[in-house]
């Protein structure tokens, strides 16, 4: 008897995709933590609040009167019809209920536009630093990324000029994220309408991501770009959700607006793979949108407390340069300075400090401190700092990083 030929055991999709870099990190620190170590994240992306009573309330009602079977794959009605005044009442955009998805977390529903948009080859602009997954989802969708640099000299901002010189005729779709995972960046209506109007001129989708839409500091605008024109509107995927706003990223709720013919091709791709968001979840979806927003406002101001605090706190360092983010919960410090340094770990050779990944493993090993690395955000002069976490903590952790950085040689 022959043995038959041994088969590749995973695929080339999986073999490609990069793992998520917060893990990494977060999974160091948690093995430093159990082992007594007294370390202070900023690695976390998601608000340090509990979800607001009468949310939890809502789906703890739900789950009481039965409502615990599969629900319509794209979304309940209750849910849809929340979401579209949602849509009307904050941002100016008329939906109808096909026009709607409902998914497991708005990572899903970015990832159901790119199955469901995507064919190989096709080109998404993405401009850099990026949230991790978008590159890694236009991939697993066998498409390919093409990333705009853009840094503090921008604000981290790529203009309509940066991201129409990377047009291509392959150039399916933009992503935009405003503000921005990981530099707070957020957008001025004219140089979204600027983007809007390249893309409505070439025929380019544009995804807009305004999961942080409510975590926006003083002087700062908000507006969706489908809300600028007929034209826009019917090139722009809107994706939201729950998690940010309501401090909800254990719920997996998020939802997409866009065309109707997009969205009936993702609640295909859903039908099969997902089907429903959780149906209690959903209950509690609609709740947040249609009931008190006052725990909204309340987290809004304690992040922006917390920004004032850290920029300036961080500025204080030498060889750290940290813009002020006009929204989300992170900076985004230019460490570039101290590349070069040299630290020596005890009992151990001297190390010296190439890039963002062995900075932030030395304020992990020798200062407690856990960031993340911006190589994985594309952008390795950076790191990203959540400060969703308390001011004591917030105060306790840059006076670490401080003299961490004073002790480099
Ligand atoms: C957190 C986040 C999301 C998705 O959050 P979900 O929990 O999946 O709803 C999407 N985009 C960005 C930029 C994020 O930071």
């Amino acid at each position: 008897m022959t043995t038959p030929p041994q088969q590749r055991m995973l695929s080339q999709r999986a073999l490609a995709a990069a793992p998520s870099p917060t893990l990494a990190i977060t999974a160091k620190a948690n093995a430093l933590k159990s082992e007594g170590k007294d370390i202070i994240g900023f690695g976390a992306g998601e608000p340090d609040f509990d979800t607001p009573q009468h949310i939890k309330d809502a789906a703890i009602a739900a789950l009481n009167a039965g409502q615990t079977k599969y629900t319509p794959s794209s979304g309940t009605v209750a849910l849809k019809e929340a979401i579209i005044a949602k849509l009307e009442r904050d941002n100016g955009l008329t939906y109808g209920r096909n026009e709607i998805i409902v998914s497991c977390g708005a990572k899903h529903s970015i990832y159901n536009v790119m199955q469901a948009m995507l064919d190989p080859g096709d080109e998404v602009i993405i401009p850099a630093p990026y949230w991790v997954s978008y590159p890694e989802q236009v991939k697993l969708a066998a498409g390919v990324p093409v990333i705009v640099p853009a840094d503090e000299r921008t604000g981290f901002l790529a203009t309509a000029q940066d991201i129409e010189r990377a047009l291509t005729p392959q150039t399916k779709m933009v992503i935009l994220n405003s503000p921005s995972n990981p530099t707070g960046a957020v957008y001025a209506p004219r140089m979204l309408r600027d983007i809007s109007d390249l893309c409505v001129g070439r025929g380019v989708y544009l995804l807009s991501d305004e999961i942080y839409e409510k975590i926006l500091y003083k002087g700062q605008q908000f507006v969706s770009p489908a809300s600028f024109s007929d034209a826009a509107r019917r090139l722009t995927v809107t994706i939201n959700g729950f998690s940010k706003a309501y401090s909800m990223t254990g719920w997996r709720l998020g939802y997409a607006a866009a065309d109707k013919d997009i969205v009936a091709a993702m609640s295909k791709i859903q039908d099969q793979s997902t089907s429903n968001p959780t149906s209690f979840a959903q209950a509690g979806g609609v709740e947040a949108l249609n009931g008190p927003q006052e725990t909204v406002e309340t987290m809004r101001q304690a992040f922006e407390e917390r920004r004032d605090y850290i920029v300036s706190a961080l500025n204080d360092i030498p060889g750290v340069k940290c813009l002020s983010p006009g929204g989300a919960f992170y900076v985004f410090p230019n460490v570039s300075a101290v590349y070069g340094k040299n630290w020596t770990p005890p009992g151990d050779s001297p190390r010296t400090i190439g890039g963002s990944d062995d900075f932030a493993e030395y304020l992990l090993t020798a200062a407690g401190v856990a960031v993340v690395p911006g190589s994985g955000f594309g952008a390795d002069a950076n790191v990203r700092l959540s400060y969703a976490t308390s001011l004591a903590n917030i105060q306790k952790g840059v006076a670490r990083i401080a003299d961490a950085v004073k002790r480099l040689e």
